[in-house]
């Protein structure tokens, strides 16, 4: 190979984060997909993602298209907008939270970010100091993950204990963490556990990390789709005990994943995100990356305010109904076992009984062969940290999901081990 100032010419290296690019939800569905049957006349029932956009059950609210066009054809929000974001923005956000808060949120404690997925990446970014870790729940949400490894954050597993209803083995927090932990990641409601933490567990958590001197960073994005026995409690509750980021978008529950807006809230009356120069240190990090766009940050007051209770409601009985067909219907194909009935966010996780099946090694054969045999798309458990188990995601149209899990049944039929 031709050598220029000793550099091979076009010898790309790559970032090996890249390149060992671990496992991606995104890489895995599209192995999926691409394992379809060519000549399957059916349709494709996709319960890997959660996205349920393409179901006319699951339709955004007027309200938020209306708001889009609004800020767009005021011609106010063509600009770059500030890198924390616009300032009635901010309001909102702040405002819309602090109904479910004791204490009143600032503007000043809200960045608006491109969706979720950009307030994991920022706030992961800030916290990776060399020799630093941060604690991830097991199963979890591969996204954080991926960007610890790209910024070279060293990733602690603890545990969610499936028979107490996927809580937090604190026992487990306690026993990973040292003077170089930075924080704890928890998912309420979860993905891909489905379960909404109880306020009692939710103040364990907090006076846990608090004892051990970590931050909590909770993920909401699936912030108020709590359909079961326990309600929505934001972590931000207990940001006295100990500080709180809390990450945020309207992805999930206006079901507008495509409009990439989202935050960060520093829930956090104490000041310590302040005081310990976190924010100053975001803040910087925030100059050298991206916005969400500016008409979008426009139109979300609108959105926050406007949005009306029936098609919160609307919504949230949908998903309950199709998380009650999910799990009747896990009952009648035994292979799987749900160990907790969903209670929150759209999907589930499904304990796998290889021993019942013939010729099927693991959860990634298991989907592979489902989507060739049956078109059928979920999403195996080792990519979000459980090998023999599935995440499936129930927020489809209920007759898709019917359709999707008498196909499943039919599979486990044609290779159940014969006795
Ligand atoms: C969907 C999801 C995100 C990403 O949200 P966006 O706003 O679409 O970027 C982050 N965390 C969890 C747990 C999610 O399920």
């Amino acid at each position: 190979m031709e050598v220029i100032n000793g550099h091979k010419k076009w010898g790309f290296q790559g970032n090996p984060e890249l390149i060992a690019s671990s496992i991606s939800v995104r890489g895995v569905l599209t192995k999926l997909m691409a394992n379809r049957n060519k000549d399957e006349k059916r349709p494709t029932i996709p319960l890997g993602r959660a996205d349920p956009t393409e179901f006319p059950s699951y339709r955004t609210t007027p309200v938020a298209p209306d708001a889009v066009a609004d800020a767009t054809y005021s011609y106010n929000y063509n600009c770059y907008p500030p890198t924390v974001g616009i300032a009635e923005a901010r309001r909102a956000v702040a405002e819309y939270l602090s109904k479910d808060f004791p204490y009143q949120l600032s503007p000043d404690d809200v960045y608006l970010t491109a969706g979720c997925t950009q307030a994991i990446e920022i706030v992961v970014s800030v916290l990776a100091r060399p020799n630093a870790n941060i604690l991830f729940p097991r199963p979890g949400y591969p996204q954080y993950e991926a960007r610890a490894s790209c910024s070279k954050l060293e990733v602690r597993h603890f545990d969610l204990i499936p028979e107490k209803g996927w809580e937090v083995d604190l026992d487990s927090v306690e026993a990973l963490a040292d003077e170089n932990t930075v924080a704890m990641v928890i998912i309420n409601p979860s993905n891909p556990c489905g379960n909404v933490f109880t306020y009692q567990h939710l103040k364990e958590i907090a006076e846990t990390a608090s004892k051990l001197g970590i931050f909590v960073i909770s993920d909401e994005v699936y912030g108020h789709l709590a359909f079961g026995s326990n309600p929505f409690v934001p972590m931000g509750v207990f940001g006295s005990t100990v500080p709180v980021l809390t990450l945020g978008s309207i992805a999930k529950r206006w079901i507008v994943p495509g409009w990439r807006l989202g935050w960060i809230v520093t829930s956090d009356p104490n000041g310590i995100f302040h005081q310990s120069g976190f924010v100053e240190c975001m803040k910087n990090f925030l100059d050298i990356t991206t916005d969400p766009p500016t008409n979008m940050q426009g139109a979300l007051t609108q959105i926050l305010k406007h949005t009306k209770e029936d098609f919160y409601s609307k919504i949230l009985t949908t998903i309950r109904e199709a998380a009650d067909i999910l799990y009747d219907r896990i009952q009648e194909i035994p292979c799987l076992t749900c160990p907790h009935k969903p209670e929150g966010s759209m999907v589930a996780m499904v304990k796998l009984n290889l021993p019942l099946l013939e010729g099927i090694i693991d959860d990634v054969d298991f989907c592979m062969k489902l989507a060739k045999e049956e078109s059928v798309i979920i999403l195996p458990g080792v990519t979000v940290g459980l090998k023999n188990c599935l995440r499936i995601t129930f927020a489809v149209e209920h007759s898709a999901l019917e359709d999707g899990l008498g196909r499943i049944k039919a599979f486990y039929h044609r290779h159940a081990k014969k006795e």
